[in-house]
């Protein structure tokens, strides 16, 4: 198989209009709601139920008529106790004039009572309850649909669901929530790798690609379905290629995107479909092959981890999450000063940075390291044109998603 040198390598600008440009079909499909975090809303969510639905006491003691109790500003007021009315149940009594019921805290206000006093401002006397303190109305007490009202828009479509929506949706009481997703494959090539959890050979690696792609992709709302390793034997990548592109609606593979004898990634595509682009302008992850096979897109990430990550922060999320309906990444930018040299080459890079103070040092070993970007906070961006950034450089330091929340 005739080698492929990467020669015309696609501008950052042509590669970011080139990943706009490609569509992913999604699917609506229904999550139980403790699994939903990270998903995106699929429609608007609009209560069925008032929250709470009825007038809720927000402390332990005595829900009265406010009237009745406003002389015991200057002297305790002896009310008639009618009895307790317990949470969970609808109340037994009705607050008449002089009279009170012992409520407890979130339990439901009788009829006729507008406020409740504490217990602890209260004595409690044979058949009585004496109130030392006066209350205004609605004290004490919440009314119903004062947290949601019946019929409220709670969370919108293309929102993306977190902890405390979670609590949102239990509350209205959804049990499942019907998100927007789409599936992502996972390919991952090479002899050399090995199922993290088995013996390490010689010469061997674990595969680190497959476990960091699916906590990307499960970030960013979307379906990570894993194929697991690939060896470097053409047949065998060309079913896994089908397999997946039968499949999923998008499917990422790494590895074997180089120039080497074994990289036969850009020959797949272009024997089973078109291939939008080969090699990208960009550090780390100049190996990129792009492309569709029957209307589903195909990216192939280059092998080395912080490359294959880098390609897929840059260029994926973005594409996902547009195709999901949520928001665009929103980066979080910090001023630095950086305290080292940085040599950077002719293409577009991203160069992982680890921050401390407003103090910028480089994180960046190798594209071939892992610990690269679990060590980095962010990156700065150092265009093509520009081949180094001096010691004592004012840099802006894109933070990464996960260490803004
Ligand atoms: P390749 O593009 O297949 O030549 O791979 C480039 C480099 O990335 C090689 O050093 C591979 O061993 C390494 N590599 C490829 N795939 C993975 C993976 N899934 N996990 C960790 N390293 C990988
Ligand atoms: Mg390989």
């Amino acid at each position: 198989m005739p080698r492929k040198i990467l020669h015309d390598l696609l501008s950052i600008e042509d590669a970011r209009k080139l990943f706009e440009g490609i569509d992913v079909r999604t699917h609506v499909r229904p999550i139980e709601i403790e699994r939903s975090t990270g998903r995106v809303l699929a429609e608007d969510i609009v209560s069925a139920t008032a929250v709470p639905n009825f007038p809720k006491a927000l402390k332990d003691g005595y829900a009265v008529r406010s009237e009745d109790v406003l002389s015991a500003i200057e002297k305790p007021v002896s009310l008639k106790l009618l009895g307790f009315s317990p949470v969970g149940q609808l109340p037994k009594y009705r607050v008449g004039e002089m009279e009170a019921v012992e409520v407890a805290t979130g339990g439901p206000i009788p009829e006729g009572a507008d406020a409740v006093v504490m217990v602890e401002d209260t004595e409690l006397q044979e058949g009585n309850v004496l109130i030392k303190v006066a209350v205004s109305a609605d004290e004490n007490l919440i009314h119903a649909g004062f947290d949601i009202h019946e019929d409220e828009l709670v969370l919108r479509k293309g929102s993306r669901i977190w902890v405390r929506e979670v609590g949102v949706l239990a509350a209205i009481g959804m049990r499942n929530v019907d998100v927007r997703s789409m599936k992502v494959g996972i390919i991952s090539t090479g002899n050399e790798l090995t199922v993290p959890g088995e013996p390490l050979g010689p010469g061997k690696i674990y595969d680190c690609n497959s476990y960091s792609l699916y906590a990307s992709i499960t970030d960013c709302g979307a379906d990570a379905v894993p194929y697991g390793i690939v060896r470097d034997d053409r047949e065998a990548f060309s079913g896994a290629v089908d397999r997946a592109i039968a499949e999923c609606d998008l499917v990422l593979t790494s590895g074997s995107t180089s120039a080497g004898p074994d990289d036969f990634m850009f020959n797949i595509i272009e024997e089973k479909g078109k291939v939008l682009a080969h090699g990208l302008s960009f550090k780390p992850g100049k190996p990129v092959v792009a492309g569709i096979i029957n209307e589903i897109p195909i990216v192939a990430l280059p092998g080395n981890p912080t490359s294959s990550l880098m390609v897929f922060y840059e260029f994926l999320l973005p594409l996902i999450r547009r195709c999901l309906g949520a928001p665009a990444p929103v980066r979080q930018v910090v001023p630095g000063v950086l305290e080292e040299d940085v040599n950077s080459g002719s293409r577009h890079e991203l160069h992982a940075v680890r921050l401390e103070g407003n103090k910028v040092f480089s994180a960046s070993k190798t594209s071939a390291s892992i610990t690269t970007l679990a060590a980095a906070d962010g990156f700065i961006e150092i265009p093509a044109e520009v081949p180094m950034v001096s010691k004592g450089a004012g840099v802006e330091v894109v933070l990464f998603e996960d260490v803004c929340r």
